[in-house]
């Protein structure tokens, strides 16, 4: 075996991470990199040229030192001022970059989801300033897109409620204070979860047309909502819940089933209580870990790239 570079730790090829807390430091040693990271992604591939908004032309520009810790590049013809972090959700934040840049490391690192308060331990920031970033990344960085899914594979639809009182199974009585969240998954595929106002028809189908490809094949439970799905072009099977069963072949709804109770088992355990108001974004933060599960290095870069406005 041959002698251990301490300097230089190497990832046990057994080991499921594959972006670890080394290699993100090593990408991103300091508050300079990150800037730099978004200089390149946002504006200048060569971290030199760039168009200028003022010349209409790809100018050089320069950073020069400044009193006031100015983010910004300067054009060398015009001397006008790019600043680097304008439009993004670090804009008017007076918090590091690099803090920033590692929340979201955090982020999309963990596997059931990480508590305002242990942002705030992690960064040595206040608890406002932790809840404030975490709010952010979840709810501009990590929305949903409305892409349908590929076509192919089943989809899966259900509903559930989350929060208010506990009750293990079963439609909510009135005064539960639960939320109603509708979900979509397709086996091998995508998540799609969102809060809505109740599960009528009325509301849930435009969710089920704008996701669902016509003549795709859907499974469901026996909830009467689900009916017609037929007459919508839908190759539709229906589990009967109601008579204990839970499988019968291919068809079930174990996947999306599985989604709710690891966001219920994250926002019980990690959470605590969320409100209806922040609700959304927890399904945001669930659905985006889920969706990027199969690429844990892309999981960081992709939300990286969001952050950069693309
Ligand atoms: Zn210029």
């Amino acid at each position: 075996m041959p002698p251990v570079n301490r300097n230089k730790p190497v990832r046990a090829a057994s080991s499921e991470s594959e972006y670890t807390l080394m290699d993100f430091m090593k990408d991103f040693p300091d508050d300079a990199t990150c800037l730099e990271h978004l200089w390149r992604t946002r504006f200048s591939a060569d971290g030199e040229h760039a168009k200028c908004p003022k010349c209409k032309v790809v100018r050089s520009f320069k950073r020069y030192d400044t009193s006031q810790q100015r983010q910004s590049w300067t054009c060398t013809a015009c001397g006008h001022h790019m600043h680097v972090l304008a439009g993004t959700i670090f804009a008017k934040s007076s918090t590091s970059l690099h803090l920033w840049f590692y929340a979201m490391y955090l982020m999309t690192s963990t596997r059931c989801g990480i508590s305002a308060k242990q942002l705030e331990r992690e960064l040595g920031v206040t608890y406002k300033t932790a809840w404030r970033m975490a709010y952010l990344i979840r709810t501009k960085l990590m929305t949903q897109d409305s892409e349908p899914f590929d076509s192919g594979n089943p989809v899966e639809i259900d509903e559930t409620y989350v929060g208010g009182r506990a009750r293990r199974r079963g439609r909510p009585a009135a005064g539960d204070n639960k939320v109603p969240v509708f979900g979509m998954v397709q086996r091998a595929g995508r998540v799609a979860a969102v809060t809505v106002p109740n599960v009528k028809r009325a509301t849930v189908f435009p969710h089920i047309q704008e996701r669902v490809l016509p003549a795709s094949t859907v499974y469901t439970d026996e909830y009467r909502v689900y009916e017609n799905l037929s007459d919508e072009g839908y190759d539709h099977k229906r589990i009967p819940h109601a008579e204990k069963v839970y499988v019968s072949g291919d068809v079930h709804t174990n996947t999306i089933e599985g989604f709710w109770s690891l966001v219920k088992r994250g926002i019980g355990g990690v959470y605590h209580s969320v409100s209806a108001k922040h609700l959304q974004g927890y399904l945001n933060e669930y659905a985006w870990r889920y969706n990027e599960r199969n690429t844990p290095r892309a999981k960081f870069s992709t939300l990286l790239r969001r952050a950069s406005g693309f």
